[in-house]
């Protein structure tokens, strides 16, 4: 029996290698095909092979016979396994991504081996759990599901009720920091000279490998690599955030300013996605601060509800709304993605910024990736699958999994199942939750005219656009309001400017 690790399951506190003997052999396989899939940014490219043999050489100083093979396909790095060890049976976690454990399981039985896929581990809600909740109905509500997994785990739960009385504490989150607000730097794991080493590999390897237009492998702008990559980094990091960014997390975790990529956010989906860091222990960590230093309740509850409630909501819905969430398209959208999410290249200051951080280090925060990105998207109307693809891309934490139901179905409401409406705003949002706007070329309390901010026009056309589907849900009934005070010269109006807009994008000059 071996056991198989694969990329995104380095982890020896769950799982089959969490039970292996110290002996036991383990077979890895990095496998550069799935690499040369997407333009990836080239720091996901080195945190998966980095993080991968770093994971090799600590199972090798604990003893273990790691048998690990720089391969092009999974097949080849079987191909090997198999010529060593004939009739070899395999044991491994369920991997995430949809049809995966099919085509692992006909990659080995075609070469004469077996396979076992044991429970998921990486996350705290099993897939069992998930459908005895939510059964054949397929109305399930993130709320619903995070209530019922506070009461199973007990966290921030006090007799059967929440502690502090409430669920939620969002209201007091969604603050704006003044101007002398300094936050905490966030950590930067300098690359050991294994990492330098995937660095330079990945650079000769892959970049301008993808030749795709608009921008092939090319299109990232890597800054310094400052992601960790080993089980003790992602300790480091866990520790770093609990330490300075946690206290503030939930006050300003909705904020986005020009200067500052991360703010309070915590930096951690990079290791929990690779399984360097379990669910478990992030929420336990957090809940020991809360007691040792009396957090405020509102940044602790705020950060559990994302890790314990959105994470494995997410994780779950997907393998439920799989195949179809990948290629919904509920409102038939049906542009291309404007180049500038390649390039940066618009005069809009908050694509510009948060675009430009993405090129930088293949990250934005959450509200980044909401209300700035996707929200452009959805209301452009681009298609699902491309605004999809490029943030598989462009993240360094993008996962099938992952990206497919925040993309699709938060971001640009392709399917209804993870948001009862779609996540729309205009400038004025924009504006009051950044500071981007003062800075632009357009002006966000404008909807037409050369100078007016381009979310708005396009905000007011998506509503006309999509009135059959949306009016009908009642938590759009006060933006119909809105969009009925409209008179038809004034959506005549809204509409040429979206007309100018999408020249301007086609052309590369909005
Ligand atoms: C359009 C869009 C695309 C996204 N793509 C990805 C992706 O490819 N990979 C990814 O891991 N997350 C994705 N997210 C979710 C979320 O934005 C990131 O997990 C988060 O920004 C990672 O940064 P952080 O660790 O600083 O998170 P924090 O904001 O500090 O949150 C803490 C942790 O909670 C978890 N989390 C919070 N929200 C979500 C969520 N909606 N889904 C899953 N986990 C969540 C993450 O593990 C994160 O590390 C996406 C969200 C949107 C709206
Ligand atoms: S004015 Fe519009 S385009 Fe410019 S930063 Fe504000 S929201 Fe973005």
């Amino acid at each position: 029996m071996t056991v198989w690790v694969i990329g995104d399951q380095l982890t020896r506190e769950v799982g089959p290698l969490a039970r292996a003997d110290a002996d036991e052999r383990v077979l890895i396989i990095e496998a550069r095909e799935f690499a040369r899939k997407l333009p990836y940014h080239p720091h996901k490219l080195v945190c998966v092979f980095s993080a991968m043999r770093h994971f090799r050489d600590d199972l090798r100083e604990s003893g273990y016979e790691v048998d690990y093979h720089q391969v092009e396909t999974f097949g080849d790095g079987l191909d090997a396994h198999f010529e060593t060890h004939p009739d070899d049976s395999l044991v491994t976690m369920e991997p995430a991504g949809h049809g995966a454990a099919d085509r692992l399981e006909s990659l080995v039985t075609e070469r004469g081996g077996e396979i076992e896929f044991a429970r998921d581990e990486r996350f705290l809600c099993s897939a069992d759990r998930f459908e005895e909740w939510a059964g054949d109905d397929d109305q399930f509500e993130h709320e619903g599901f995070y209530r019922m997994l506070r009461r199973e785990t007990g966290y921030l739960m006090d007799d059967g009720e929440p502690v502090g009385g409430e669920w939620n504490y969002d209201e007091s989150n969604r603050k704006f920091p003044g101007e002398e607000y300094d936050p905490p730097d966030p950590p930067r794991f300098e690359p050991d000279d294994l990492t330098e080493e995937v660095i330079e590999w990945v650079g000769e390897e892959f970049a301008g490998g993808y030749d795709e237009p608009p921008y092939g492998g090319s299109w990232a702008d890597p800054g310094a690599f400052v992601w960790p990559v080993t089980r003790e980094e992602a300790l480091d990091a866990l520790a770093d955030f609990v330490e300075h960014r946690l206290p503030e997390f939930g006050p300003y975790q909705d904020a986005m300013l020009d200067e500052e990529w991360t703010l309070n956010h915590a930096l951690l989906s990079v290791p929990l996605n690779l399984g360097l860091l379990h669910p478990r222990e992030v929420v336990e960590r957090t809940l020991d601060a809360h007691r040792e230093r009396d957090l405020p309740l509102s940044s602790v509850e705020g950060f559990v509800r994302q890790v314990i409630g959105w994470r494995e909501f997410m994780r779950h819905t997907y393998r439920r709304a799989m195949p179809d969430l990948a290629t919904a398209n509920g409102l038939d959208a049906d542009h291309d993605l404007p180049d500038f999410y390649w390039t940066g290249d618009t005069e809009m200051a908050c694509l510009a910024d948060v675009v430009g951080s993405v090129r930088e280090r293949g990250y934005s925060h959450h509200i980044e990736r909401l209300m700035v990105l996707s929200n452009f998207a959805l209301l452009y109307g681009v298609r699902p699958a491309a605004i999809n693809r490029w943030f598989h891309a462009a993240y360094v934490d993008a996962y099938h999994w992952v990206t497919t139901p925040n993309v699709i179905g938060m971001g640009v409401f392709g399917s209804d199942r993870l948001s009862t409406k779609p996540y729309a705003a205009s400038a004025n949002y924009l504006d009051d939750m950044s500071d981007y706007c003062g800075d632009c070329a357009y002006d966000p309390d404008e909807t037409t005219g050369e100078n007016a901010c381009p979310f708005n026009a396009l905000y007011w056309d998506f509503l006309g656009r999509n009135e059959d589907r949306l009016r009908k849900n009642h938590r759009m009934g006060l933006v119909y309001s809105h969009w009925d005070d409209k008179d038809d010269d004034e959506r005549a109006a809204i509409r040429d400017r979206v007309g100018e807009i999408r020249d301007l994008a086609r052309t590369g000059d909005l």
